[in-house]
């Protein structure tokens, strides 16, 4: 497991703002909540450049995300998850990734991020926590320009520019903001 924290927008933020919020953070991911807060999503990056190039506006919009599993009170007290310092307990939350298919889990939103008419775009921040080192790695490289295929790998421009071929060999392309 790994942990990070990344700012939560709503579903009805226009993509142009997300990103100009998510290049705030110095993260390249997102987390998209909806209305009540009740569920949430991982949006990378990526996805975020390639549904602004097609056109698309909101986050509601986008169909390339990844769900954020919601840790119950009782899961956390059940396998004595350390909410504070996660890695405190790393061996717990790999048990505990065993046992779900989950990806990425949260531990609910702070009462901010659940007020939705706030001012700002952005809804608040949230500790997420991911599977893998590489899911922390690919939130968490911000740049101008990433490789569309199955991993987002980061490029700093140049050399990449966007329409380029991905270098490390994956036939993907890359796109850039
Ligand atoms: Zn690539």
């Amino acid at each position: 497991m790994e942990a990070l924290i990344l700012p939560v927008f709503s579903s009805e933020t226009t993509i142009p703002v997300a990103i100009t919020g998510m290049k705030a953070f110095n993260r390249s991911g997102i987390v998209e909540a909806n209305a009540n807060a009740k569920k949430a999503w991982i949006i990378r990056a990526v996805d975020l450049l390639l549904a602004k190039k097609k056109g698309s506006r909101l986050l509601a919009d986008i169909r390339e995300k990844r769900e954020v599993r919601e840790l119950t009170a009782q899961q956390v007290a059940t396998h004595q998850l350390e909410i504070v310092h996660p890695q405190a307990t790393w061996q717990a939350y790999d048990n505990f990734f065993g046992k779900t298919d989950a990806d990425f889990l949260r531990f609910g939103f702070a009462k901010s991020v659940t007020q939705v008419e706030q001012a700002g775009a952005v809804l608040g921040l949230t500790v997420i926590i991911t599977r893998h080192e590489t899911l922390r790695d690919e939130l968490s490289s911000p740049s101008d320009c990433y490789c569309t295929g199955k991993h987002q790998h980061s490029f700093k421009r140049p050399p990449a520019k966007d329409g380029d071929k991905c270098p490390m060999g994956d036939h993907a392309t890359v796109v850039c903001d």
